[in-house]
């Protein structure tokens, strides 16, 4: 898969971007269309396409910077009273642009966003096995 997307030109200033915050791993940008008013993107300077990707040190500092985005949102001129994170890691979970980013996303009441989902209610024991499923898999 070709590693270009347009956030490696944001990242390098070859291409525009509205800049919020910036640091030597991490750039936080505007949204070209955002869901909300001061939607938000954290990305990695480093490419990673996807989660599998990107250095968990990384990952770590795009929530920490997020967080601080989030409360930025909260005390500023956005006042939001929300705010939602999302990551969307591949296609199926509807990933456009492959550079991983963490979406931050002002929430006011009545703003039309959400996810659609059918949350189902499975017995203990099936979440148990998955449970124990999902442990055996983890990285070392
Ligand atoms: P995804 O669906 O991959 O999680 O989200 C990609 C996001 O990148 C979308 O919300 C889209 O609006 C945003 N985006 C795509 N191209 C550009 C761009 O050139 N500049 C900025 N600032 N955002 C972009």
């Amino acid at each position: 898969m070709d590693p270009y997307t347009i956030f490696a030109d944001i990242i390098a200033g070859r291409a525009p971007a509205s800049r919020v915050y910036e640091d030597e791993d991490v750039l936080a940008f505007m949204d070209i269309r955002p869901v909300t008013p001061g939607h938000l993107l954290v990305v990695p300077k480093v490419v990673a396409r996807n989660l599998a990707e990107l250095d968990p040190e990384i990952g770590g500092k795009l929530f920490r910077v997020g967080q601080r985005l989030a409360a930025a949102l909260r005390a500023g001129e956005v006042g939001c009273d929300g705010v939602n994170f999302f990551l969307a890691d591949g296609v199926t979970a509807g990933q456009e642009v492959f550079h991983v980013h963490l979406h931050v996303i002002p929430r006011t009441p009545g703003d039309g966003f959400g996810l659609r989902a059918r949350p189902t209610s499975p017995p203990r024991a099936d979440l148990d096995y998955l449970a124990a499923s999902i442990r055996g898999a983890l990285p070392r």
